[in-house]
């Protein structure tokens, strides 16, 4: 006979995380409870699921700022649903979020800059998950965005920092935020506590079958990214000082088990990278899973997924093991970002006669999408929200709709891609102006290594009719609001700096140039001038700093000529950084080798899209002077016997002439493709 199983009603009690005291006094009351054997035959075994949220970004709804729409491939309402059938199936769970989870929708940027929130009120994005009771949080890069002041209101106070009202009270996360490695540099003391101790009654199995109970401490402790100092660093200098997480853990791991944790939980809000060990690096999984004494690790920050099932999976890296679930042998998971994915980590745990020992071994781990596949059809399904998340965030949700539409500046022209692929940079310029302004900005201030090198930056028409009429950029005349930023990049892509040479460049160019096919000048019939290589592979530059020619009549590799820098024929060996975005400076191999991660310097935290939007701001009047006239390229000039043709939106020739397009003439109203597009040609001799 087990003594908890005799206890009516104390299942319920201790389901959620217990206050320290309370578990004690309930303890008191129980002879045999806490820490004694209670009657618990040795190997008795049980699992506690480990349900990790990352990366939220404040991504309560599944809806769209932008777009204003909604969009049920992502957020938390849906991430609720997966963490309310987990509990349904694991008897012993523990939540926790492992941060970035007060940023990065335009209801993140409305409670905390536009109508901050009242100290009364909790943020939205904690309101949501309050509904499900989390256990533990730590704190990722995002949380500094704000400053340090709106920090600590929104963490209920107690932040021991110069500037900062540490007495304040305010209604806080609703669970405990845990983090390590970031101190205060007035007190010497950790911002927030490094760890927590949550005590919980663990039902498991004995070795004959019977059901067991029995008490468990399980330790949480959490570490960030020590590039906050560059990232905020005029929020945080003077006021914070980092360190590295393996230097923390070695710290306060042995610190936590001396207080009696049985297993230690590490929330890293950081992932995985192939480096060496440095106190600095942003992702340093590898190396904290060797820190003794961490039984599961939950990670992000890198918006991957760990484990990954693809059949060629993510972070393929020594001591990574995908099929376990493991990193050097540590249970982990990367649960993706915006509430995309639940990380569950199924720590087996085995009664020692004492008390619970984790067993890595016998441990596992998985995601849970929020897809969970595809109707006939070929649309993706995903699980219904959770109809309580909404109504929580409702009003809020509505005032951040209306703070999208507000104006943030003007266009005095059509900023459009309707004849990007001919050459009208009108939506590209003010895309690469922002990733310029941004990346030179960075680099003066925290790569000095990099400040003598030119900074320039690549973007393409994302947007380019591949899926009919309505498919390009097309920003009116007027106003901008924030909700056109969406147009204007269509990804959510983080901004990346890579560093490349001049013959770098002619190769990237190249590869960009596939956009078009090989044109035969001498044939008399009508030849199509776009390929199936995709718009958004179209990188091109829009400063009178860089001019090249493209010639479709040559083939692939050898198209772009006359390629110069400042007027003068480009320097192969000279250096440049150039801005772009993650997906191309970590994927893009196929354009130059060092476009597969090895040539970036810096993975900004920033959205290519909130970049822009900051450059409208800075810029409000944007004008097709100063932001739609900087064409870098053009076609080599050839005659053609027959018509060079292409499809763009529908009767939409203005928009061309307005660009200064004089070589581009409309066909056929209607192109013959189904798409509602016109045929246009262009006269490549002119
Ligand atoms: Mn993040
Ligand atoms: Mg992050």
């Amino acid at each position: 006979m087990h003594y908890w199983n005799n206890e009516g009603g104390m299942a319920l009690v201790t389901r959620r995380a217990l206050a320290g005291a309370a578990a004690a006094a309930l303890c008191a009351a129980l002879a045999g409870c806490g820490g004694s054997d209670a009657g618990v035959p040795t190997g008795a075994t049980a699992t506690l699921a480990i349900l990790e949220t990352t990366d939220l970004h404040f991504n309560v709804r599944s809806y769209d700022y932008f777009k204003l729409a909604e969009d049920k491939s992502y957020g938390f309402e849906r991430t609720a649903t997966l963490v309310r059938a987990a509990r349904k199936e694991f008897a012993n769970t523990l939540l926790v979020d492992n941060g970035d989870t007060i940023q990065g929708t335009a209801l993140a940027d409305y409670e905390a800059v536009v109508k901050t929130i009242p100290c009364t009120q909790q943020l939205s994005m904690y309101k949501a998950m309050g509904a499900l009771g989390f256990d533990a949080g730590t704190l990722g890069n995002h949380e500094f965005n704000y400053g340090l002041p709106f920090l600590n209101q929104v963490l209920g106070g107690g932040l021991e920092v110069d500037g900062v009202d540490a007495s304040q009270k305010c209604a806080g996360a609703g669970f405990p935020m845990v983090l390590a490695n970031v101190y205060s540099a007035k007190t010497k003391k950790p911002l927030v506590q490094p760890y927590t101790i949550v005590e919980r009654t663990l039902t498991g199995k004995a070795p004959d079958g019977s059901e067991v109970k029995a008490p468990i401490k399980i330790g949480v402790i959490g570490f960030t990214t020590p590039g906050i100092m560059n990232w905020d660093k005029r929020y945080l200098e003077g006021k914070l000082t980092t360190e590295g997480a393996v230097e923390s853990a070695n710290k306060y791991v042995p610190e936590l088990r001396a207080k009696g944790a049985n297993v230690v939980v590490a929330l890293l809000h950081g992932g995985l990278d192939g480096a060496a060990y440095s106190p600095t690096m942003e992702n340093p999984g590898l190396h904290l899973s060797k820190v003794a004494g961490i039984d599961a690790m939950v990670m992000g920050h890198q918006h991957g997924v760990f484990p990954d099932t693809a059949a060629t999976p993510s972070f393929n890296l020594p001591g990574v093991d995908h099929k376990a679930g493991t990193v050097n042998g540590v249970p982990a998971v990367m649960a993706s970002s915006w509430g995309k994915a639940l990380g569950v980590v199924q720590l087996a745990l085995r009664w020692d006669g004492s008390k619970w020992i984790s067993d890595k071994t016998a441990s596992k781990s998985a995601l849970r999408t929020i897809q969970t596949g595809k109707d006939a059809a070929g649309k993706a399904v995903y699980v219904d929200a959770d109809p309580g998340i909404a109504p929580l965030v409702e009003p809020q949700h509505q005032a951040a709709i209306q703070y999208v539409k507000t104006p943030i500046g003007t266009t005095d022209f059509r900023m459009s891609t309707l004849f990007a692929d001919v050459g009208d940079p009108g939506a590209i310029q003010v895309v690469n102006q922002a990733q310029q302004a941004y990346v030179a900005a960075y680099i003066q201030a925290s790569l000095p290594q990099y400040k003598d090198l030119p900074v320039l930056s690549v973007s393409a028409p994302f947007k380019s009719g591949f899926q009919g009429a309505a498919d390009y950029t097309d920003v009116a005349v007027g106003p901008l609001a924030i909700n056109n930023a969406a147009d204007l990049y269509l990804y959510p892509n983080t901004v990346y700096a890579v560093k490349v040479n001049g013959a770098d460049i002619q190769n990237w160019l190249e590869a960009a140039a596939k956009r078009f096919n090989q044109i035969d000048p001498a044939k008399t019939t009508e030849q199509a001038l776009i390929s199936s290589f995709p718009g958004y592979n179209f990188d091109m530059f829009t400063t009178p700093d860089v001019q090249y020619e493209i010639d479709v009549t040559q083939p692939v590799g050898s198209r772009i000529k006359n390629l110069t820098y400042l007027g003068k024929a480009i320097n192969p060996a000279q250096e440049f950084v150039i801005a772009t975005n993650n997906y191309r400076a970590t994927s893009g191999k196929s354009f130059i080798d060092k476009l597969d991660g090895s040539g970036t310097i810096w993975a900004s935290p920033d959205a290519n899209r909130d970049v822009v939007i900051d450059y409208i701001r800075k810029h409000p009047s944007i004008t097709r002077g100063a932001n739609g006239t900087a064409q870098s390229w053009r076609f080599a000039k050839v005659k053609t016997a027959g018509a060079v043709v292409f499809s763009s939106g529908a009767g939409a020739l203005s928009v061309a002439q307005a660009a200064g397009l004089k070589n581009v003439s409309l066909l056929a109203a209607d192109d013959g493709t189904g798409k509602g597009t016109s045929k246009y040609a262009i006269d490549l001799s002119q």
